[in-house]
């Protein structure tokens, strides 16, 4: 079968891999249909992710069909229609004793740490793999993982029914981060450098867009929240200077929510955090979000058939990968058809 795979930093390749088997009574293998190019896997790609080991088989955001089951698996059956909760946890550390297994000591990544899903077959753990509604279209289910980032997001924000959220970046995970909050009841605004990104954020339900190019950001935030300022910052362009602002804007007893991965060091003064009692937070992968996200998917609430712009055969990575690269405020999110997609 084939797969997609990391050999070094900046060399992708199409490999012959052998068809993988169940080994244990947990496991299912599962037929691979679609799979979503992330920023991470590109990180990947290009030697920048911090944590990534090579070579990889890149890929995390999965939706396929069940093929076969070990015979301890009691909650999926053959032709089930699934999804992958990419990570592995130990179960054991503060961490996972803590419910928060996203951030376990232990903690491995399909496709980052160990092999992930562009290829045509995978066998996994019967508990990370969950089903999703049969009616669902492969192209909307393939963004499940993503939405369970932007629900992660708005847990550690604790966004709730009128709080005003301002979203800084209208990329992917911005822009999850927007309809989970939309959902959530929340008041939402949202910045970004390109007008067409920020277009679609409107039509998402974002009330306020903003384009630091033309905007004034405090000027304007300040206006739409009468002077107090966002009660739930997430900072989805994770630069050392975003990170600052949303600290000094986020409102008295606010939170600032971060995703970025880079250690270059912001300069926050105590003062802010202390004086306006903000809670800061990371929000790393998920913990426990799949259910929530797949109950919005079946039931329609959260609308996502719009979010795929590109689709390329799996053999067709190298394409893929430079459209992404030239034209990325035409790239929401590109996926990959795997085995043809029949059926
Ligand atoms: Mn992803
Ligand atoms: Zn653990």
């Amino acid at each position: 079968m084939k797969a997609i795979q990391v050999v070094t930093p900046g060399k992708i390749e199409i490999i012959e891999k052998e068809m993988p088997g169940i080994n244990r009574g947990d496991e299912v293998l599962i037929q691979v249909r679609l799979v979503g190019i992330c920023g991470s896997d590109m990180h990947i790609y290009h030697g920048t992710s911090p944590v990534a080991t090579y070579p990889r088989v890149i890929g995390h955001e999965m939706v396929g069909e069940i093929a076969e089951i070990g015979s301890d698996v009691k909650r999926l059956a053959v032709g089930d229609k699934v999804v992958m909760e990419p990570i592995q946890w130990c179960g054991t550390c503060y961490a996972c004793r803590s419910g928060r297994k996203n951030v376990c000591t232990q903690l491995e990544v399909y496709g980052v740490h160990k092999d992930g899903a562009y290829q045509e077959y995978i066998v996994l753990p019967e508990k990370i793999v969950h089903k999703v509604d049969s009616r669902l279209d492969w192209h909307e289910a393939v963004l499940v993982e993503p939405f369970t980032i932007g629900a992660q997001a708005n847990w550690r924000g604790d966004v709730k029914a009128g709080d005003f959220v301002f979203i800084m970046g209208a990329g992917p995970i911005g822009l999850c981060a927007l309809q989970v909050a939309k959902i959530k009841g929340a008041v939402c605004m949202i910045s970004d450098l390109s007008d067409d990104k920020l277009d679609y954020a409107r039509s998402l339900g974002a009330d306020y867009v903003l384009n630091p190019l033309k905007d004034n950001i405090n000027v304007e935030i300040e206006r739409i929240t009468d002077g107090v300022g966002p009660n739930v910052t997430i900072d989805a362009v994770c630069t050392v200077k975003t990170f600052e602002q949303a600290v000094e804007m986020t409102s008295v007893a606010g939170r600032v929510v971060v995703l970025g991965f880079s250690d270059a060091p912001s300069q926050i003064a105590q003062f802010h955090i202390t004086k306006k009692e903000l809670t800061v937070v990371g929000s790393r992968l998920q913990s426990d979000k799949f259910a929530e996200v797949i109950e919005w998917f079946n039931s329609g609430n959260m609308k996502v058939n719009s979010f795929v712009t590109h689709r390329f055969a799996l053999e067709d990575i190298h394409q893929a990968i430079k459209l992404i690269e030239t034209s990325p405020n035409e790239v929401r999110k590109v996926v990959l058809e795997v085995g043809g997609m029949q059926k």
